[in-house]
């Protein structure tokens, strides 16, 4: 027996398939499928080693050499980090949010990972609000870069364009969310009537304001986690699974109504 039921699966495939604008929210749940490991909870990455300081952007902006020195040879944690982050690949639930978007029905998908994995999928309307472990931006002009086209010879590396100061396009702790990312994920809220909200309870802000803005207009949350979130009892429905299971029977059923 599933631990959802076909009824709710379907529910929620006929609210995706009448939405006027769907989006998606997404979180590590959707990672940790992909052999990612989280950075809470068991065998999370931060209760196996200690939090990390809360002040990394700070400390980053008052020695950005030694900041890349150790980000380029990393160790413990990030080392662990990194190297599934090097092996990770999409899992199903990344493929059907991307059929889903080539149906249609899903305008946007806004994620909190920084994986790279939705663009590793196809994903071609994507909102990393904390940034992309590939990307390296200027923390002057806010252009971003692949992290192969620089020249890491001298440190900290420069902006091509502005020879402002480059830094990871992932945003450290302290650091505000880029402004022109931030901008477009409110835009998309409010233009949402439905949103999936696939493994994250979505309680980390800003994350947790876009499908609260969204219930409090009158839309739709369709919630895919294997666990009951803070966010549950908003949600129209919830599907209790794994995203890579789940997702793909949800955008079978939402196929079937088109
Ligand atoms: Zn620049």
């Amino acid at each position: 027996m599933e631990p959802w039921s076909c009824d709710e699966l379907d529910a929620a495939a006929e609210c995706l398939a009448r939405a006027r604008y769907a989006i998606a929210l997404t979180g590590a749940g959707l990672s940790v499928e992909s052999g990612i490991p989280p950075f809470r909870g068991p065998g999370g990455l931060w209760t196996k080693h200690g939090e990390p300081p809360l002040d990394g952007y700070q400390r980053f902006l008052a020695d950005p050499r030694r900041a890349w020195e150790e980000r380029l040879n990393p160790a413990g944690p990030m080392r662990e980090l990194w190297e599934a982050l090097t092996a990770a690949r999409p899992n199903p639930g990344h493929a059907a949010l991307v059929e889903l978007e080539d149906l249609g029905i899903l305008k946007c998908t806004i994620t909190q990972n920084v994986d790279n994995l939705h663009r590793a999928a196809g994903s071609a309307r994507l909102l990393e609000i904390h940034g992309n472990a590939t990307l390296i931006r200027c923390i002057e002009c806010v252009a971003r870069y692949a992290r192969e086209s620089i020249d890491f010879a001298e440190l900290p590396p420069r902006c091509p364009s502005c020879l402002g100061i480059l830094k990871s396009d992932t945003v450290s702790f302290g650091e505000p969310i880029p402004p022109d990312v931030l901008e477009r994920c409110f835009e998309e809220s409010e233009r949402a009537d439905c949103m999936i909200v696939a493994g994250t309870s979505a309680t980390v802000y800003p994350a947790a304001q876009f499908p609260m803005a969204i219930q409090e207009r009158g839309g739709d949350l369709v919630e895919v986690n294997p666990y009951e979130s803070e966010l549950t009892a908003l949600c129209r429905h919830a599907l209790r699974g794994p995203a890579g299971e789940v997702l793909p029977q949800l955008v079978e059923r939402v196929r079937a109504r088109l």
